[in-house]
């Protein structure tokens, strides 16, 4: 661990949003300490990763469609650097409630330029081991990122090029005038601390609004590997042979890790919608997710501090959007004059 020196980034957090802005940050040709500790509840390690990029229930695109591309290039460029897979494309088969989601669909589709990422329309009971009787359609491109296996990579890239200092950031040994931290001097610190910006000093003024998700993962002894990621109320994501991960519940209450009751229940209710075939239950997560009310990220510079940074507020479509808001934010970070985003920072709040 390289100490007693001067560096131009400490990043607080390596979760999805601490690793990739050091990512865009190093690659800027820029020094980057990330202190992190495996606290509990953080949303990375739990979350399913799905990428899917139209809102299911009202048939129109999530997010700007070059998110997505910047997105599937980004993690497969890490891949190639890190040596590792943890990005899955995968098409996405959203079964439907009723014929009038179907219409709805269908009209989106013939009118509104959804035929970008609908691939095409299934008849009803195509697939037998799914309860598919209102028919169903294929969304394209989707799929997956391996959280885990993305951010242990990660982990040991940063460990072997000596980045990393695995302890709690401890406010008390921050001094915010000169971006120093025990030995450490930076000429600026980024916050990417999840949820858990709640408990930071320069930035809880900001309205973020955690949800905690619960998620399971299940094997379905009768369908060895299913190509395609299943939506109906829940997920469904296929890993490995019989595996698959469903998810997810959304808890506003309670910001623990413990799994709940009802969080379960929801999940097994869900599945019983969906699958026509027996399944056992493997194991089950829970998480928080850093949602903020207004849905934008919470990313820009403290109103007071100009080089205490945050880059949060990724809520429930964060492996989507994170690659997008990183590589724009690294470049407003080391750019001497007004960086325009193409998103709204928290000077919303400012
Ligand atoms: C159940 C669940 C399912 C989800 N499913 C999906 C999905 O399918 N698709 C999708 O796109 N998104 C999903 N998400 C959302 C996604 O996980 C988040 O958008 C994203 O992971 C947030 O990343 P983050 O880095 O901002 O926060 P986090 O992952 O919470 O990371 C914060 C990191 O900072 C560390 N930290 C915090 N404070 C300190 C401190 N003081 N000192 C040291 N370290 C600190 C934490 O330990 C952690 O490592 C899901 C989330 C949950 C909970």
């Amino acid at each position: 661990m390289c100490q007693n020196k001067k560096i131009d980034f400490i990043i607080v957090g390596q979760g999805l949003a601490g690793t990739l802005l050091a990512y865009d940050l190093i690659e800027l040709g820029k020094s980057v300490i990330i202190i992190d500790t495996h606290l509990k509840a953080s949303a990375s390690r739990v979350a399913a990763g799905l990428i899917n990029p139209i809102s299911m229930k009202r048939c129109i695109p999530a997010m700007p469609t070059n998110y997505l591309t910047t997105a599937f290039n980004r993690y497969s460029g890490l891949e190639d650097k890190l040596n590792s897979r943890f990005l899955f494309k995968k098409s996405l088969l959203r079964l439907f409630d009723s014929f009038e989601t179907k219409d709805l669909w269908i009209d989106k589709y013939e009118n509104k330029q959804m035929d970008l990422y609908i691939d095409k329309f299934c008849a009803v009971n195509t697939f037998s081991f799914l309860k598919d009787e209102f028919s169903s359609a294929i969304v394209k491109p989707a799929g997956y990122l391996d959280l885990k296996e993305f951010l242990t990579v990660s982990r040991e890239y940063f460990k072997e090029n000596r980045m990393l200092l695995e302890e709690k950031f401890n406010f008390s040994e921050f001094n915010d005038r000169s971006v120093s931290y025990k030995n450490l001097k930076a000429d600026k610190i980024v916050f990417c601390d999840g949820f858990r910006i709640k408990e930071n000093p320069f930035f809880d003024y900001l309205p973020i609004a955690p949800t905690k998700g619960e998620l399971m993962q299940i094997k379905i002894p009768s369908v060895e590997n299913f190509d395609k990621i299943i939506s109906k109320g829940i997920y469904i994501i296929p890993n490995d042979d019989y595996i698959y991960t469903v998810g997810a519940t959304y808890n506003r209450d309670d910001l623990t890790e413990n799994l709940t009751k009802d969080g379960q229940q929801f999940l097994k209710d869900k599945l019983d919608e969906v699958l026509n075939v027996d399944y056992e239950i493997i194991s089950s997560v829970a998480g928080v997710r850093p949602t903020v009310k207004d849905r934008e990220p919470l990313i820009g510079m403290h109103k007071e501090f100009n080089n205490i940074g945050v880059f949060n507020g990724l809520g429930a479509r964060g492996v989507l959007n994170a690659p997008h808001f990183s590589k724009e934010f690294s470049k407003g970070l080391i750019s001497d004059s007004i960086y325009k985003f193409d998103f709204k920072t928290i000077d919303r709040f400012h």
